[in-house]
This record gives C-alpha cells, structure tokens and sequence, in this order.
C-alpha cells in the first residue's frame, strides 16, 4: 500500500551481525516509513571492503526477514556503486572543492585540533603539497559558515565546519571512497525524503548536508532517535561487544526495540506480525524530542 513520497532506508555496514542497537535503526525507520504509507529500502554499506565480514549482509538480510522487515525494491550495495561515488568526486574536483593530501594518520594525530573523539585536520596541504610530499589521500575544503538543519526529535542543529569538522576525507589513503560521500551519491540516487538513524551520525549529517549543497542535491529530512547505550553508557556496536540479535523469540526482541523507542505495545500481542502492524498503526516517535542516548 504505498501512497506517498516518502522513501525511508536502513544502512547496515557489514561488519558483523545486527545488534539490538542496529535493529533499533532498522525498526525505527521502518516504522516511520510504513506509517507514513512510504517506501522502505535497505542498503548495504559494504563500501569499507576491509571491515567488511564475509556472510555478514546476508546474515544481517536474514535476520530482517525474520522480523517482517523486507526492502521494498533490490538491496543496492555500496560494493557496485563506485564509479557514482567517482562521478560525484570528479564533480567536486572539476568545481575546485578538494585538495590531495600527504599527511600521515600520525602527523595528523601530532598536529591536529582534538574535539572529543575527533580529529580536525588543520588544513596543512590545503595549499598544495610541498614538492617532496605524495598525494595519499582527497579532502573536501570547508567554508567558514553555518550549516544548519532542524531534527525531527532532537531540535534545531547547526556547526560552523570550519571550527567543528574541518576538511573533511572523501577518499581514503586506501583508495576507497569515504562514507560521507557514497551515503550523500546513495541517498540522492535511491531519492531518500527521510533519513531515520541514530543520534551518532548527528555530526556526519552536516556534512552531509554541506556535500549536497556543493553538488546540487536535495537535503531530506533527519530524524535522529536515541543512541542505545549499554548500562556502562557505552554505545552498542562491535567494538563494546554487543551481542547479535538471536532469531529465537523475535517478538519479545520486538517488544524490547518497541519499548526502547518509546512505544508500549499491548501485553496481548505475543506474535511479531501482529505487534509489528501495531506499531505501524500507532508510531509516536515524538515521545522520544530531545532523547541523544538511551539504556537499552
Ligand atoms: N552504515 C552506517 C552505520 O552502520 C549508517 C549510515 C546511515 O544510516 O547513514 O552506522
């Protein structure tokens, strides 16, 4: 039944199985998109060949299967997409917008600005490379303005890039392109009107919206949910160990994801279809203003 504009997606990156946290983001914007009669896409971010596990996408597939979660249309995987990602960075070569880079991952770590977890590389080749120096790796320049956006739950939303990001790598020393760009190349070809995720891309949205301004794209609308952070306050991820998601007993997970994301499904539903229409049908996710992290 879809009768709408909108067009949601999930974006699993392949590097391990799906944990309640990733299944958090799969439900969420499942749910905003079905309540809204839209279309729900699941694209695999198979783009970091080197933190990509092998079996994973398919086990992740699975596991969505399992819940009543199906993309809509083909499963596009970021693997088969790289010359978009080229087409974009030529674009953005040919209007002045990057610089190659030599500086090593240490010279960087010696020099930069720390914002939290964060490196902001602070700008040394932006002027062109010293003779001696190598091209390792393609950054985008960042202007001295605000890019701001307006969350659906967590508000109004801004960063001077500049101070808060600096320039920015679109392509690795690897070679591969960075995320910030194939998500930007994915979520215009696949005419995404709502990203729905959690609040730790908050600062990647940004740049992701400065991305779409140099290349003339649309900027969807963000709805950023509650990290799900473990009783230590650590986020759940593969690195904190989170357990994948056991395909026994679905909808008592269901049930859990629901709770976590503000919803209170009846007691009576004891089947994952039944409280996964529910949840269709009365999907409040604005319970959740304000929320950056949860316990789950
Ligand atoms: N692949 C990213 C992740 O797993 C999500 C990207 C996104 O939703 O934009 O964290």
């Amino acid at each position: 039944s879809k009768s709408s504009d909108y067009r949601g997606r999930f974006a699993p990156s392949p590097s391990g199985p799906l944990h309640m946290g990733s299944l958090i983001a799969a439900v969420g914007s499942y749910l905003d998109a079905k309540s809204r009669h839209g279309t729900w896409l699941v694209r695999m971010e198979d783009l970091d060949t080197p933190r990509c596990v092998p079996g994973a996408a398919d086990n992740i597939l699975n596991t969505l299967t399992n819940f009543g979660l199906i993309s809509d249309e083909p499963v596009m995987y970021q693997s088969q997409r790289t010359s978009a990602y080229q087409d974009a960075f030529d674009q953005l070569f040919r209007d002045g917008r990057l610089y190659p880079c030599a500086c090593t991952r240490r010279e960087i770590a010696d020099s930069a600005l720390h914002r939290g977890s964060e490196l902001i590389y602070p700008g040394k080749c932006r002027a062109g490379l010293a003779d001696s120096r190598e091209a390792r790796s393609w950054r985008v320049r960042v202007e001295q303005t605000r890019i701001k956006f307006t969350d659906r739950l967590q508000g109004q939303f801004a960063q001077n890039l500049a101070c808060d990001a600096g320039d920015f790598l679109l392509k690795r020393a690897d070679g591969l392109f960075a995320y910030q760009l194939a998500v930007v190349v994915d979520d215009a070809e696949q005419q995404i009107s709502d990203v729905v995720r959690g609040a730790d891309l908050l600062d990647s949205t940004l740049r992701q919206i400065y991305l779409q301004q140099l290349l003339h794209l649309n900027t969807p609308t963000y709805m950023h949910f509650p990290v799900a952070v473990n009783q230590q306050g650590e986020k759940l991820s593969k690195q904190t160990r989170a357990r994948a998601v056991e395909p026994d007993n679905a909808a008592a997970t269901l049930c859990k994801v629901l709770e976590f994301l503000g919803q209170s499904p009846p007691a009576s539903l004891r089947k994952k279809t039944a409280l996964l229409a529910w949840a269709v049908d009365n999907w409040r996710p604005e319970i959740l203003s304000g929320h950056r992290q949860r316990t789950v």
